[in-house]
């Protein structure tokens, strides 16, 4: 006899959309089973660069748009939360910095002034100066201008650490999802040959979400896969520094961020521009020598010459939409039992909770009543993405 569990929501994939959501409905007294096959934030989660954005570097593009508008409650959310006072109590978790920067290197002056033309944005932004400067910036040399955004970033490890304790005992490493029917009704997943019976399932795999929906015979909804070419480099001589650096675009030239190594270094994490369309191209020498490039051009009082360098392709995983543009909120979409959706940012795993909670308020699903869990296999937690990939 396969064994057989039920559950209110049972969730596949434990990145931080569904590890929050996990927490969130557990915290209302859902019963829950989360289902990963990997390590717990092992997919894009601990890849990212950790940013709240609350969706100022939007308005680079001339005006807030609505995507900014939604963003924009972000960064209060999880303040709250990381000050145990808000929708979860993330208190322990490390916050590495307490704003994130707009850094313009040279006289962007046009790009600046579509910028501040937005009054959500003044209000939003403040320049600073002198020792108010990110410490990596913090040098005679340094000639741009700095504004701080009302953004933070986290230690995203900490952060999954955190998620996995909210858990509790509703974590199980399963590699095979299969499709538990009742005549043509989805019910519940079959995972690893265990029956799993749920009010309602969701899909927040990641990337692994298509291959999840092909599982279910299903193609829709499709996702779409945006390749990043990320640079790594840690050296004795890095500062902290968290700000896009601008370009001439509307998109920063490079983003900056730096994670604490184990000996004590910082590691920087170089996104942006740099990591788009033409550093995908690129092969990891080419990388890294671009890299190179923007830095000693950028921060050229920084003494990189023992600096160790690698680079990290991944693929951020979203909804397909037209022309590859990035999606504004945490997306979700609905196909009887099954809830199938992508964050988009992990910024937005507070709005992807809010559509599901929505979701089954709106079906009237309650917590139910539920045999006593078993004790399960638990998924392990991954560690910092850049130990295996530096010394
Ligand atoms: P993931 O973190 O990818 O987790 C998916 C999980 O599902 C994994 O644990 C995986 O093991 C599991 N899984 C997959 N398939 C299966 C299966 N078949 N069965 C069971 N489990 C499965 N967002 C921001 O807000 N700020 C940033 O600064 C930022 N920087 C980024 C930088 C980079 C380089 C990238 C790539 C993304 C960045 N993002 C950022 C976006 C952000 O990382 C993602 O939107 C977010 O982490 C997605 O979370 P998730 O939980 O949906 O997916």
């Amino acid at each position: 006899m396969p064994e057989s569990l039920s559950t209110d929501v049972l969730i596949v994939g434990g990145g931080v959309a569904g590890l929050w959501l996990n927490a969130r409905l557990r915290r209302q007294g859902f019963a829950t089973l989360l289902v990963d096959k990997g390590t717990l934030g092992g997919g894009q989660s601990v890849k990212s660069q950790g940013i709240i954005h609350g969706g100022t570097k939007y308005a680079l593009s001339g005006a807030l748009t609505g995507a900014s508008e939604a963003i924009a409650d972000m960064p209060r959310r999880w303040r709250e939360a990381l000050e145990g006072k808000g929708e979860l109590d993330l208190s322990g978790v490390r916050l590495l910095s307490d704003a994130h920067y707009l850094w313009s290197p040279g006289t962007l002056a046009g790009n600046l002034t579509s910028f501040f033309a937005s009054k959500a944005v003044r209000s939003r932004v403040g320049q600073v100066k002198g020792d108010e400067l990110p410490p990596a910036l913090q040098h005679p040399k340094f000639k741009g201008k700095v504004y701080r955004l009302s953004e933070l970033v986290l230690d995203v490890p900490s952060l999954i650490t955190r998620l996995a304790e909210l858990a509790g005992d509703s974590l199980l490493a399963g590699r095979q999802v299969e499709p538990l029917l009742d005549g043509n009704e989805l019910v519940g997943l079959r995972v690893d040959g265990r029956e799993i019976r749920a009010q309602r399932i969701v899909f927040s795999a990641g990337g692994g979400t298509a291959e999840l929906l092909a599982s279910l015979g299903l193609q829709q909804p499709a996702m779409q896969r945006r390749p990043l070419h990320m640079v790594i480099v840690k050296a004795p001589t890095l500062k902290p520094l968290y700000a896009h650096c601008l370009g001439g675009g509307t998109k920063p030239r490079i983003t900056v961020t730096s994670h604490p190594a184990a000996d004590g270094e910082w590691v920087w994490y170089l996104g942006g521009d740099l990591a788009e369309v033409d550093g995908v191209a690129r092969d990891e020498a080419s990388q890294i020598a671009v890299a190179k490039k923007e830095l000693a051009e950028l921060v050229p009082w920084i003494d990189l010459s023992a600096a160790h360098w690698a680079t990290l392709r991944i693929d951020r995983a979203e909804p397909a939409q037209s022309a590859l543009a990035r999606p504004d909120n945490a997306f979700l979409a609905e196909q009887g039992r099954l809830l199938v959706g992508w964050p988009t940012k992990l910024a937005l795993s507070p709005d992807f909770s809010d559509r599901v909670e929505a979701a089954l308020a709106r079906d009237g699903i309650r917590p139910g009543q539920h045999p006593v869990l078993p004790e399960l296999p638990r998924p392990p937690l991954t560690g910092p993405f850049w130990e295996g990939l530096l010394p």
